[in-house]
């Protein structure tokens, strides 16, 4: 009988997931949502409809217990209002602590644009075990302007202090949603220059930027980028990720649900779907997710 050879259905069944994009909040702003839309330009901004959910560490644990993965890496939220980040950074140094092996942790920093308190709060999160930064919007910090407000400034600090960045993207076609940016391909490319040697993770699917990576210059830009795929099921059908793994390789694809907004069942299915052999699937779940980690943890 034709099939996929059984050693791969093990490889499969025994391999780490690893979830590399979920959210999580302090019980503060869990129980106390209106306080914090009143507050917070940009929170309201996304989470002015009732149904985006807003979880804590408690919450992403059980549901990654439900959905039977290893390990998650947690992204706090981008608060405009100065103060907000560090507070949020806090709860996810907290779970970060409490769940040492089931999360690492990515922290925020707000577009308050004071550099030394921004260089500050990176230095103090790094300490606090935090892996990076992450989900920054590069639309609301103005990193995609010209001239780019303190962008090289972190650039720098994320790379002297070997940590990974991870930005929200958005796709320059297709339907409006809440979210849809302006961090669209043509201007992420030139962000991407000042990163070199700060692995940077491109979150749903780098709004298609990878596949402009059959040009020669593109590819070049693209050596230390790796895409998510958090939130795909609402964008493309599962054959993005063939594609994906055609235009970009295999290795630097990352599972990523973007909890709570997707259950990570849903996420397992539509990875399910695509035509990936048992290999890359294997490293889209958590291969890939595993070599990043184990790059950037000795550092700790
Ligand atoms: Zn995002």
């Amino acid at each position: 009988m034709e099939g996929k050879p059984f050693l791969h259905i093990s490889i499969l069944y025994h391999m780490m997931v690893i979830d590399f994009h979920t959210h999580l909040f302090s019980d503060a702003v869990a129980s106390d949502r209106q306080h914090y839309l009143d507050a917070d330009p940009a929170f309201r901004s996304v989470y002015s409809n009732p149904e985006s959910r807003i979880t804590t560490a408690d919450q992403l644990v059980e549901a990654m217990d439900r959905a039977g993965i290893n390990r998650s890496v947690v992204c706090g939220f981008g608060w405009e209002t100065p103060g907000f980040c560090e507070r949020e950074n806090d709860a996810i140094i907290e779970a970060v602590q409490r769940h040492p092996d089931r999360l690492v942790g990515l922290g925020t920093v707000s577009g308050d644009r004071n550099p030394d308190s921004t260089a500050k709060e990176i230095r103090r999160i790094r300490d606090a075990g935090l892996l990076g930064l992450g989900e920054l919007r590069p639309d609301a910090l103005g990193w995609l302007d010209d001239p780019i407000y303190g962008f090289d400034r972190i650039a720098t600090q994320l790379r002297e202090n070997q940590m990974i960045l991870l930005m929200h993207t958005s796709e320059p076609v297709g339907h409006a949603y809440p979210g849809k940016e302006r961090a669209t391909p043509e201007r992420l490319a030139p962000l991407l220059k000042h990163l070199s040697g700060v692995p940077t993770i491109l979150a749903h699917a780098g709004g298609g930027l990878p596949f402009y990576a059959y040009m020669p210059e593109v590819a070049d830009a693209l050596t230390d980028v790796y895409v998510d795929t958090a939130a795909l099921p609402y964008l493309y059908h599962p054959s993005v990720l063939d594609a994906l793994v055609a235009a970009h390789g295999p290795d630097r694809l990352l599972f990523g649900t973007d909890f709570p907004l997707m259950e990570p069942e849903r996420v397992l299915r539509y990875v399910d779907e695509s035509n990936l052999n048992a290999d890359d699937k294997a490293r889209l779940l958590g291969g890939n997710a595993a070599a990043l980690l184990a790059l950037i943890a000795p550092a700790r």
